[in-house]
């Protein structure tokens, strides 16, 4: 059978060694624009105490042991990936199946809060992009780690970090196959690229809802928006073990695996819900060119979510139904298709609700109480429009 290279894989988790032990592979314009600041005249880089940070990672660890101990572990589940020694990961390509790819990059202060628990922000890195896979009904295989850690890292924190990491490698059976780390002068930044498979032809697509689909979610809504606000003390009022709850639904998501791969066959069209229910079904509309009516009233709210609801927190519905942070799935299906869904949520023990239908025309309308529209200032959290 055929294999394949992935370029860079090896060497750049090769390179961790040599950034942490104050050999960092940072680009020449990047070392000069940190050296300038934000405003003044440039200052001639003093590379000894720019990257002091960085020789503190290294304290104590010679160049590879840091890799061997920290991250070679994680590969040790597929042999292509070389034990992270070799300069790329070589895998081969089975037949009748298709690879799935996904990359996905978070940064500190925008996906998740610099002081947040590192294992944690390790976890949901991980699981942003297993979201990704779920979402095609994929079963996810390996990842590769491009992770830029800002210079005043700790050797703990990378430690707790990969502790993490390895905790979900083993969670959802993958292996870890290669990447790159660098250090950075700005905000913590991490890349996970993650490698999945599906039957040749399967994967869920956006671009296939029809007119006169149910339009479906998993799990609850909202909860993840309401976390944010909880993790930003903008959720004063909650009683503790809904704040906790919430909460943990931001930093923690749960990718769908076992039902992406189930809703193979069943479902129309497909994706995860990461920046909010209407501006993600808009995501679907436009790849299927038809419209979609939202009802309000159907949306599944766990009890901590509803009470945020009542309480007024955030915008309110506006909040449920624009939030992100969810990774629920989102997907379009005949009606033919209700009984066997119905009895899937009932094997997964995992809630599946209608929550609308896919019409002619295009754009997503939402209905509340009494039938009348719910008009949105934003349909969901956009990059660079704020
Ligand atoms: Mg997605």
């Amino acid at each position: 059978m055929p294999g394949f290279v992935l370029s860079r894989a090896g060497r750049g988790l090769r390179s961790l060694g040599r950034a942490l032990s104050g050999r960092w592979n940072l680009s020449r314009p990047a070392i000069e624009a940190a050296a300038k600041g934000p405003d003044g005249p440039a200052r001639r880089p003093v590379f000894g105490q720019q990257f002091e940070g960085v020789r503190k990672v290294a304290a104590g660890l010679d160049e590879f042991s840091l890799i061997a101990r920290l991250f070679a572990p994680l590969a040790a589940r597929h042999p292509g990936a070389l034990g992270l020694t070799d300069d790329a990961a070589l895998l081969d390509g089975p037949t009748g199946r298709q690879w799935v790819v996904t990359a996905d990059a978070v940064v500190a202060g925008v996906h998740f809060l610099p002081d947040d628990p590192p294992d944690l922000i390790a976890r949901k890195l991980v699981r942003v992009n297993l979201s990704d896979l779920a979402a095609k009904g994929a079963e996810p295989f390996a990842v590769l780690l491009a992770a830029c850690f800002p210079v005043g890292a700790t050797g703990d924190w990378v430690e707790r970090f990969a502790g993490g990491l390895k905790a979900d490698c083993d969670e959802f059976g993958i292996a870890l196959i290669g990447g790159d780390t660098v250090a950075t002068p700005g905000p913590l930044t991490l890349a996970l690229t993650a490698l999945g498979q599906v039957a040749a032809g399967h994967a869920i697509l956006r671009s296939k809802a029809r007119p006169g689909d149910d339009i479906w979610v998993s799990g609850s809504i909202g909860d993840g928006a309401f976390g944010l606000l909880v993790a930003t003390g903008r959720a004063a009022g909650l009683e503790a073990p809904d704040a906790a709850q919430l909460l943990d639904r931001y930093r923690l998501p749960r990718p769908r695996l076992a039902l992406g791969r189930r809703l193979v066959g069943l479902v129309h069209a497909g994706m995860d819900i990461s920046d909010g229910l209407v501006g993600d079904l808009g995501h679907i509309c436009t790849a299927s060119g038809v419209g979609a009516v939202i009802e309000a009233e159907w949306l599944p709210l766990s009890p901590a979510a509803r009470t945020a609801v009542d309480a007024g927190l955030g915008q309110g519905l506006e909040t449920v139904l624009t939030g992100g942070d969810d990774y629920e799935l989102l997907f379009t299906a005949p009606a033919s298709s209700r009984p066997p869904l119905v009895a899937l949520a009932d094997e997964l023990g995992l809630p599946l609700t209608r929550v609308g239908r896919i019409i002619d025309g295009q754009g997503v309308s939402v209905i509340g109480a009494a039938g009348l529209p719910i008009v949105l200032e934003h349909a969901g959290y956009r990059h660079f429009t704020g």
